[in-house]
């Protein structure tokens, strides 16, 4: 800022006080209802905080002003945002905290609905926020900290217990927090549990599901129990499955996050273990664990950032893994030494013990259930108008993903997106193996942020008949 004050040595003092107010607003420091996101403090991938840090007063000032008088600073297509030619120019660039004062006034003011990695509560942003230089007095940041340390035994154990408590989990399962994501897991799953018999039967509902399969085809023989469908949107009725009693397990996707479609029974099997990948809806409601031999999920859409996997294991199918297994994907292994054989995902396990901590204090998953409910009804009551249409079959319609289109037109839809992100509405777009438009709705996403989006449904269908 030194070579910033020369520059504005010589304006008049009124026009320097009408800079300073612009600059304010434009910083977003004046009040709740100032537009936040102005494009200068877009920070782009090419675009560090430092070269924020090196903008001068007079940089700043005239950008400041360019998109005042665009009125573009809303909307982030200043400078900053057009100079980013990077993949990542459709996305949501978050500004810098620094520059916007309170996390508080930025997430009241933009809404993100994408699918994984998902809106985190905001109290638990603000909590990590608060203790990322010092955990609990330990004078050291959990990401500085050593996972053999007894401070990080905390941190582990007491999100094990919480997500017992939460699900209730009984004695004879075990919590894992591994790493390689979902996509791990689909190797994971043959490699530790087909050994059985070398069989496995597979219920594909929607993309990963199908992934899954094709994964598990490398270990052994893995099957679809049912006709391949033509197209996602439903799940296949249940006496049609042609289930293999030698099959060491069944797997199936309780939530498909791209198709949008969710399981809203558990698939009965006859005493052959149940697997399950909830990467995209567990804590959202109670489950019955004891009906599974193992559920998975990637953190990233409702429990914490990307990077850990939590596994629920029945313990009797532990320790029979095919010979060929990763010692870093062997449930053996990781439940004997309490996921830390090597080094965790420190970080990320903490913040889903965050997460867990909002979802104990916001009535648990009995009341997540509830919202989830609530926030899909609002939107599938729109989506079943003539204006806006889902492909999924109303028996099976998720309550975490909404995919839908805009009177099937790609155009309206580009419309959509483009005008529901100049109001804040941000990460609406469909897979893109799909297109259309997609509204994840998780736990951290409240029925007053759906109603938002409604609203805008409501109104978009109206100025454009
Ligand atoms: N399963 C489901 C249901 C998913 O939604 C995803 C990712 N979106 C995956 C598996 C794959 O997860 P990852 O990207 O963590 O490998």
């Amino acid at each position: 800022m030194n070579s910033s004050s020369s520059s504005t040595m010589s304006l008049p003092v009124f026009a320097e006080n009408l800079v300073d107010k612009v600059l304010e607003s434009v910083l977003c420091k004046s009040s709740r209802a100032t537009p936040p996101c102005p494009a200068t403090h877009y920070s782009s991938p090419s675009s560090s905080s430092s070269s924020l840090h090196a903008s001068t007063r007079s940089d700043l000032q005239s950008t400041a002003v360019a998109a005042t008088r665009s009125g573009t600073a809303r909307e982030g297509t200043g400078s900053a945002a057009q100079q980013n030619t990077s993949p990542a120019k459709d996305y949501f660039l978050f500004p810098t905290s620094k520059f916007l004062g309170n996390l508080p006034d930025i997430m009241t003011e933009f809404i993100y609905f994408g699918p994984g990695p998902a809106k985190l509560p905001k109290e638990v942003l603000e909590t990590m926020q608060k203790e990322l230089l010092d955990l609990n007095g330990s004078h050291v940041s959990i990401m500085e900290m050593s996972h053999r340390s007894p401070e990080f035994n905390t941190v582990i154990n007491s999100t094990i217990d919480k997500a017992r408590k939460l699900l209730n989990i009984p004695d004879n399962y075990k919590v894992l927090f591994l790493q390689g994501g979902g996509t791990g897991q689909f190797a994971a799953v043959p490699l530790n549990l087909i050994g059985r018999t070398g069989k496995a039967d597979y219920i594909c509902t929607g993309s990963w599901s199908s992934k899954a399969l094709k994964e598990a085809q490398k270990y052994g023989e893995a099957n679809m129990v049912h006709k391949k469908l033509d197209k996602y949107g439903s799940v296949p009725d249940p006496s049609s499955w042609c289930l293999n009693p030698e099959a060491s397990y069944v797997y199936y996707c309780d939530n498909e996050t791209v198709e949008g479609v969710e399981f809203q029974f558990v698939p009965e099997t006859n005493g052959v273990p149940l697997v399950c990948d909830m990467s995209s809806n567990i804590f959202s409601r109670p489950i019955d664990i004891s009906k599974f031999g193992l559920i998975y999920a990637g953190a990233q859409k409702n429990i914490g950032p990307a990077g850990v996997t939590i596994v629920i294991v029945r313990e009797d199918l532990i320790g029979k893994a095919l010979p060929i297994t990763p010692t870093v994907l062997d449930y053996a292994v990781m439940a004997k030494e309490n996921s830390l054989h090597n080094t965790p995902p420190c970080f990320a396990i903490y913040a889903v013990g965050l997460v867990f901590d909002w979802i104990l204090q916001n009535g648990g998953v009995e009341e997540m259930q509830r919202r989830a409910i609530a926030k899909a009804t609002t939107i599938y009551d729109l989506v079943d108008g003539d204006y806006y249409s889902s492909a999924v079959d109303a028996t099976c319609r998720s309550h975490m993903n909404v995919p839908f289109r805009v009177k099937k037109d790609e155009a309206l839809e580009e419309k959509f997106l483009k005008e529901a992100k100049a109001l804040g509405l941000l990460g609406l777009k469909g897979h893109r193996s799909v297109g259309g438009i997609r509204a994840s709705i998780y736990n951290a996403i409240t029925p007053e942020h759906v109603e938002k989006l409604g609203e805008f449904m409501k109104s978009f269908k109206q100025n454009n008949p």
